[in-house]
């Protein structure tokens, strides 16, 4: 294919081509690196019809865990030709963009795990008198047509991570990937099609902006199922409009971890150097609020600060870089113009705060307050603020205000301590002596408050998907 020829999406058995492209361009050196086509509402009600068309022909589920395990064994066939889309597109350091296409297989795994092992429950109807006599059970059937809306920042393994327990549900999906990052997802497409079986129907791409591919596919009445990765913004919006479709939302973070004395800082300061900075800090569990115990305040920032300075920013398809720029250049923007607003503030730049080229450097403030941006809200962007404590409730407190619940950490030599923070950090994921960026794919992941409002991980997220049918049978 040519440089400037489009990436076709299918839709259905049809391939699918648009006259106008949607160009895809590199967020770090702005080159073009594709263009796909910029579906519309037409194609949409195809994409839909498509998937509908499916539920009347299901596959069985011994069927739907061979394509899910032969997808894993396609994702490890193709990890670095994956990687080097997702580094492209996503300005993604291709290191950390191999590790992205790596946990696509496990997904694909524990989603195969789930469509052989998908069951209801025997449900106790005759310990009732009116039930003597009867057998009750229930079935787990699938809801109908997915309509899975994902983020730029993972634009592999999020997609996977619906795609995948839809499988496993026996649920077809229509998938609009993020604008920024469709490429990947038009390759996963041709992997599970042309390389792993699955029909046509089953997964169905449509390329395109939010506002003209995106709302009539939420406010498809044959869209029974939207499953959302993004910002709170669009997300809550998303809910509202589909008010009588299953809505599953995860949405942003800003992730706090606590460093108590008896905990092992030297290791969180080695931990955090990575987990704050990862993909720039554009992973909605990236570490961004330190909260340090006085006792050990000096050690942990000195033990930190070189690590995050020895950081090597630069080109995303270099593999000595840790990393690269944002995913646009207004995004760069606004996270400088937190720093400067934080700095202004009163706060303290320890490590960054400048742009090395057009990419942000890794950044650690101290001094930050807690109405500052940096702190309040959702940097997604390679910048950590650390704030000193005297006393474990204060800082749980401080962790526990915020708009987001995703994950929280805490690291403690403390049996007690940990306890406490396992009840009292009020969110989906709590973590000790690991960072709240620690996330395996087969784990319930999902927040609370504006982080959102279900839980994904193939066993969780096909849960979501299916819908639980009662039968009862008189003897
Ligand atoms: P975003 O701007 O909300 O976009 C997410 C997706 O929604 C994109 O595909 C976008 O399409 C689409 N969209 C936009 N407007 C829409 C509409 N009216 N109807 C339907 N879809 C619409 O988020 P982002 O900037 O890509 O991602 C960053 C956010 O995602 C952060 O807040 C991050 O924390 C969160 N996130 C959460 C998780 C999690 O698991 N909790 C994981 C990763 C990221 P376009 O690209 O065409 O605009």
């Amino acid at each position: 294919m040519s440089d400037t020829e489009q990436h076709a999406v299918r839709i259905g058995t049809r391939t699918v081509t648009t006259t106008d492209s949607l160009v895809v361009s590199s967020p770090f050196d702005g080159h073009e690196i594709g263009r796909v086509p910029r579906c519309g509402p037409d194609d949409v009600h195809e994409a839909v019809a498509a998937a509908k068309a499916v539920l009347a022909d299901p596959l069985p589920p011994w069927k739907r865990a061979e394509i899910l395990d032969d997808a894993a064994a396609a994702m490890a066939r193709h990890r670095d030709e994956l990687a080097q889309i997702i580094a492209e597109e996503a300005a993604k350091p291709i290191r950390t963009a191999r590790v992205e296409a790596e946990r696509t297989v496990i997904t694909f795994q524990s989603a195969a795990i789930e469509a052989r092992s998908l069951v209801g429950e025997i449900v106790p109807v005759d310990g009732a008198q009116p039930g003597e006599g009867k057998l009750g059970f229930t079935l787990r059937v699938p809801r109908g047509v997915v309509a899975a809306i994902s983020p730029f920042n993972f634009p592999l393994n999020l997609v996977v991570h619906k795609v995948a327990p839809a499988i496993a549900a026996g649920c077809p999906v229509v998938l609009k990937p993020a604008s920024q990052t469709p490429l990947s997802s038009i390759r996963l497409q041709e992997i599970l099609m042309d390389e792993c079986g699955l029909p046509p129907g089953w997964l169905n791409v449509v390329t395109g902006s939010g506002g003209t591919v995106g709302d009539p596919l939420v406010e498809h009445p044959d869209v029974a199922v939207v499953t959302f990765t993004g910002s709170p913004e669009v997300g809550w919006a998303i809910a509202a409009k589909a008010a009588e479709k299953k809505v599953g939302l995860e949405l942003g973070n800003n992730a706090p971890v606590i460093i108590e004395p008896s905990g092992d800082w030297e290791t969180a300061a080695t931990k955090i150097s990575v987990a704050g900075f990862s993909h720039a800090g554009q992973s909605c569990i990236s570490t961004q609020r330190i909260y340090v115990h006085h006792d050990v305040l000096d050690r942990f920032t000195a033990a930190l600060v070189p690590k995050v300075e020895a950081l090597v920013v630069g080109d995303p398809l270099d593999e000595a870089t840790d990393v690269s720029s944002l995913i646009s250049a207004g995004e760069t923007e606004r996270v400088k113009g937190w720093i400067d607003e934080a700095v202004e503030g009163g706060a303290t730049v320890l490590a960054g705060g400048t742009l090395v080229g057009a990419v942000l450097a890794p950044t650690v403030l101290a001094g930050v307050t807690a109405d500052m941006e940096v702190c309040r809200s959702e940097v997604f962007g390679p910048v950590v603020s650390i704030i000193g404590y005297d006393d474990l409730d204060d800082a749980i407190a401080q962790a526990n205000d915020t708009r987001y619940g995703l994950q929280a950490a805490l690291f403690t030599g403390d049996l007690d301590a940990a306890l406490r923070a396992a009840y009292e950090l009020d969110f989906g994921g709590v973590l000790v002596n690991e960072v709240p960026t620690f996330r395996t794919d087969q784990m319930p992941y999902g927040g609370v408050r504006d982080s959102g409002n279900t839980k994904e991980g193939p066993h969780y997220a096909v849960r979501e998907m299916t819908r639980e049918r009662l039968v009862i049978i008189q003897r």
